[in-house]
């Protein structure tokens, strides 16, 4: 198990987890736990900033760093471009030019900057799906994109890049494929120490999630292994603690998974096998299900599954009714009219809402039926959706699924006012 500041279920990927200290980790690194952890390397002369997080992170990064040491920070390292890790170092611009140091340099994976165009490019999209996935979390849900501000690299290195600027700690930046196409995982090869960034996540690896574009499970798996053959003391996690003694346990059973997950859903994808199937199947084998480094707290096996099927197939699903679907209006409308109405299909969720979490999804898909056939009980459907939602978010252990359905539950209860 990963050291203190791994606590089971999402609290230990949040809020909680800011409270605390920068804590020293092996000889000049600082382990500062977040939302999206930072890591403080201190050498004789500069230091370097490994994820200075969120935007509204970057002073308390600025603060423990100056509790820390005065010495210019010399590199600012992102393991990767996502907004809970790239966006506090407007903070750290300001403290350099504050003491008249010289502006550090930001180093990162050449795609990071591709990254940062991406999401500019599609901002009101990316502001919507934070507002739905963290709006019942609370640091601002699409604030994260709303006020970013985009620092990229001025140091964009493709494979591997050796960092020598800070006296006695050397540093070695190593790309990877993983959770984005523009990972980088810190190797500090005098405290043998990896900074992870979202490689490790103190979870099943969230390698698929709903909003969110492709992800590369098997070269996660093959970055993890990479790490494991330098035999750190420490690996610091993107989300959650700091790995020790059974660092290498960690590292290979999270690859073993990974690399099953992909095997599995290319051998059904090669039997014949469509997505409805393969989504419904896969699990994982019950003694990697039991791994404490393999549980759902972020992502869950399901959305691994979805990246998977993406990623090895086209979008369609077998049926050919689906090449050309009607919308879900008109097919509703069919529904209800030969149903007689709305309120066979309302009784009918109602009964299934009684049941286990199979039940009430069932009874979720009845209820779509009325919500988007658009009749007089389209308010009361929304409510009764909105109830389900909360239901089946009880029975999500997954962070990101949880929300989402919270989020999605609280959009529907205005729905239902706005339909009066
Ligand atoms: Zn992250």
């Amino acid at each position: 198990m990963a050291t203190d500041d791994q606590q089971p279920g999402p609290e230990a990927l949040g809020k909680s987890a800011t409270q605390r200290s920068a804590r020293e980790i092996a000889p000049g690194v600082y382990f500062l736990a977040g939302f999206g952890n930072t890591t403080i390397i201190v050498g004789d002369d500069g230091v370097a900033v490994v994820d200075p997080g969120l935007f509204i992170n970057g002073p308390r990064v600025v603060g423990e760093l100056r509790a820390i040491t005065d010495l210019p920070v010399r590199y600012v390292i992102y393991t990767h471009g996502h907004y809970d890790h790239a966006f506090g170092t407007p903070a750290l611009l300001a403290d350099a030019q504050d003491r008249g140091h010289a502006a550090p340099d930001i180093v990162g994976h050449v795609n990071v900057a591709r990254r940062f165009e991406r999401y500019a490019k599609t901002s009101g999209h990316l502001a919507k799906t934070f507002d739905l996935q963290f709006a019942s979390w609370g640091p601002g849900g699409g604030d994260v994109v709303r006020k970013a501000t985009y620092c990229p690299p001025t140091i964009a290195y493709e494979d591997r890049i050796a960092l020598d600027g800070i006296a006695g700690m050397p540093l070695e930046c190593r790309h990877g494929l993983g959770e984005t196409d523009d990972h980088t995982w810190v190797w500090v090869p005098d405290a043998k120490v990896i900074v992870g960034g979202d490689f490790i996540v103190s979870s099943l690896p969230n390698a698929g999630t709903p909003f969110r574009v492709q992800r590369y499970v098997l070269e996660w798996a093959e970055a993890l292994e990479e790490m494991a053959a330098v035999e750190p003391v420490a690996v610091v996690s993107g989300h959650g603690g700091v790995f020790t003694d059974d660092a290498t346990d960690m590292l290979l059973t999270t690859s073993q998974a990974l690399r099953w997950l992909d095997g599995e859903v290319v051998r059904r994808i090669n039997e014949g096998q469509w997505q409805e199937q393969i989504l419904a199947e896969v699990e994982l084998p019950s003694e990697m299900a039991a791994s404490e480094y393999l549980q759902p707290l972020y992502g869950c096996t399901a959305f691994a599954v979805r990246d998977l099927l993406r990623r090895y197939m086209g979008w369609y699903d077998g049926n050919p009714s689906m090449l050309f679907p009607s919308t879900r209006a008109e097919v509703a409308q069919e529904v209800l009219a030969l149903a007689g109405g709305a309120e066979a299909l309302l009784q009918r969720a109602e009964e299934l809402a009684a049941g286990d979490a199979a039940e009430q999804q069932r009874a979720l898909h009845l209820v779509d039926f009325v919500v988007y056939g658009g009749g007089p009980e389209v308010a009361d459907a929304h409510r009764r959706k909105a109830d389900l939602l909360d239901l089946r978010a009880d029975s999500e252990r997954s962070f990101v699924a949880h929300n989402v359905l919270k989020s999605a539950a609280v959009l529907e209860r205005q729905q239902a006012d706005d339909a009066g």
